[in-house]
């Protein structure tokens, strides 16, 4: 566990787009001003856990850690010899997502594509969590001499950002991520929840894929955002208060990193390094709601895009409340849905969004 006072550093390099060669130079920048090479020995086990979120045709560059940020990482690895496994568990099937993403061709490059949701499970045991006392996740994490954690750079319309403690929510296989959405239904509990996965999986390097991000509506139906960078440090904390930074957020305000600090596994200082300073990229800001679901659901409900919804009913499957039926499109019940998002988050069409203008046709029973 990290000291209170110990600021750590983070890498911030300008990276313009996913031109390999640029990433290269950038992500072996990161490198350097970090000193990542004495944290892995030759020959060492390495697990890389990207950000894939599900099969998705469109948006796919904003959506999923780019293939490109992976690969210079991954080129570096081979240079000593490592065991390379990159693996996540998306809200689709993992194996599809995989491919759609383009990371698994770079994972059977350099070493092996791994689908957590297909893995031996371990059970984690811990009573100074606030929710999530008891968890799986798969073995092969812990297996791992080293985890490398790959954001990407988005908003979030349930925690307002996405970023490095975020992404770890992919370490839950399955259908058992939904299923967290009951435990913790609202932005505060759902924060803590994902402070509970990372004081068990605490990545020790971390790489963030920002040279293009997502705006408003994340992290799969907002808008791509060119940030232009990586962001690196060995704190998943004190990379995201920088990432949280560069979008025009205040750290503080993000209840994720704000329970991070308040639990003393990072702290709001850094020492930036590479570039002198943050701009502020000014992402727009995805509305996140509090209160009572029920009323929520009546000011900005969840719509659904007839023209873009193929009626697939994914969104139905994926919802941990079985609160959706298709008739003949999605249609919730606004009496079991806990506002998780993960319909909107899930729906490989972006035919799902909260309301914005009143026209827009609203599907509740
Ligand atoms: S809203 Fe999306 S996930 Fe749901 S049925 Fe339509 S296309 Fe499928
Ligand atoms: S309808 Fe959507 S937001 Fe509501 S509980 Fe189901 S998945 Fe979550």
């Amino acid at each position: 566990m990290k000291n209170k006072k110990e600021v750590n550093k983070v890498a911030l390099v300008k990276c313009r787009n996913y031109n390999q060669k640029l990433v290269d130079k950038a992500v072996q920048k990161c490198f350097e001003l970090l000193d990542f090479d004495k944290e892995i020995k030759r020959g060492k086990r390495v697990l890389i856990k990207p950000n894939i979120v599900g099969s998705f045709k469109t948006n796919q560059q904003a959506i999923t850690t780019n293939p490109a940020v992976i690969e210079a990482v991954c080129k570096i690895l081979k240079k000593k010899n490592c065991r390379i496994f990159i693996g996540d568990s998306s809200f689709t099937l993992t194996s599809s997502a995989l491919k759609d993403s383009g990371i698994e061709k770079i994972a059977k490059k350099y070493g092996k594509a791994v689908v957590f949701d297909e893995e031996k499970l371990i059970k984690i045991n811990d009573k100074k969590a606030k929710i999530l006392k008891t968890f799986r996740i798969p073995k092969v994490i812990k297996q791992a001499d080293i985890v490398i954690n790959m954001p990407k750079l988005k908003t979030h319309i349930l925690t307002k950002y996405t970023g490095a403690i975020k992404n770890l929510l992919g370490c839950i296989p399955g259908g058992m991520k939904q299923r967290l959405h009951k435990k913790a239904p609202n932005e505060k509990s759902f924060s803590n929840l994902l402070v509970d996965i990372y004081q068990n999986i605490k990545p020790e390097i971390n790489i963030m894929d920002s040279v293009l991000g997502m705006d408003g509506k994340g992290p799969t139906s907002g808008k791509p955002k060119k940030a232009g960078y990586i962001i690196a440090s060995k704190s998943s904390v004190s990379l995201d208060v920088v990432a949280s930074k560069l979008m025009g957020y205040k750290p503080k305000k993000i209840l994720v990193i704000r329970e991070a600090v308040k639990r003393k596994l990072g702290n709001y200082k850094f020492k930036l390094v590479g570039e002198k300073k943050i701009p502020n990229l000014k992402f727009k800001k995805p509305k996140v709601f509090k209160g009572v679901p029920g009323i929520l659901l009546r000011e900005k409900p969840i719509v659904v895009d007839e023209y873009k919804c193929v009626r697939c009913g994914l969104c139905a499957k994926k919802c941990p409340m079985h609160a959706i039926k298709l008739d003949p499109y999605p249609v919730i019940d606004k009496n079991k849905c806990i506002r998780c998002f993960c319909c909107i988050e899930v729906c490989p069409h972006h035919a799902l969004s909260l309301r914005e203008k009143k026209k827009e046709k609203i599907n509740y029973n």
